[in-house]
């Protein structure tokens, strides 16, 4: 269920104070990867709340995005997308730039990642900012895609990441 599953990620995650910049206190999430049985029900756990009828394709953001991302879309029988830094891409992509919490990037994709209408459900590991998202969402749409949600393992409420990122729905399976 639902705080069984939020339960688990709060017992997992490992706060790395000043990484990877003073006053940042990192969140690693890798020890909820590692652990087969407990990856397994994360990830059936994003699933199920969504349901797997509400996307057509899964977009994770580079890199953590990546692994749960891929997970989601196998489990479903879906399609995976990467959003990517930027000059990773081989082809024409789109491309928006934003402002982290630890400082500045750029991401990517495809122009032709999508095809028009796909609805796209947007994963990240961690929203913080809400920076990062927002490009990411941005970037599915100016790529064709509708975007059906956006979904991380943790949210950092401090940081308002979520009200930035209004009207799109967000679902975290961990608020702190
Ligand atoms: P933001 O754009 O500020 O919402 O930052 C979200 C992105 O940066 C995600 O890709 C996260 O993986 C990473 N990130 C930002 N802050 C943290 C944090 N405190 N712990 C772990 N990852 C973070």
């Amino acid at each position: 269920s639902g705080p069984e599953v939020a339960a688990l990620v709060a017992s997992r995650v490992v706060d790395v104070p000043d990484f990877p910049k003073p006053g940042i206190v990192f969140k690693d999430l890798m020890p909820l990867f590692s652990d087969g049985p407990v990856f397994r029900r994360m990830i059936d756990g994003i699933v199920a709340y969504h349901g797997a009828d509400s996307f057509d394709v899964v977009a994770g953001v580079e890199a953590r995005g990546f692994v749960i991302a891929a997970a989601m879309a196998y489990a479903t029988g879906k399609g995976v997308v990467p959003v990517r830094k930027a000059g990773k891409l081989p082809r024409r992509t789109h491309s928006a730039s934003y402002e982290l919490e630890y400082g500045e990037a750029t991401l990517e994709v495809h122009e032709d990642a999508f095809v028009a209408g796909q609805r796209v459900l947007v994963v990240d590991d961690v929203l913080a900012t809400g920076g990062t998202a927002g490009a990411a969402l941005e970037l599915v749409e100016r790529a064709g895609g509708i975007v059906s949600g956006f979904t991380v393992l943790m949210e950092l409420s401090f940081l308002e990441g979520r009200r930035r990122l209004a009207p799109r729905t967000v679902h975290a399976l961990l608020t702190v």
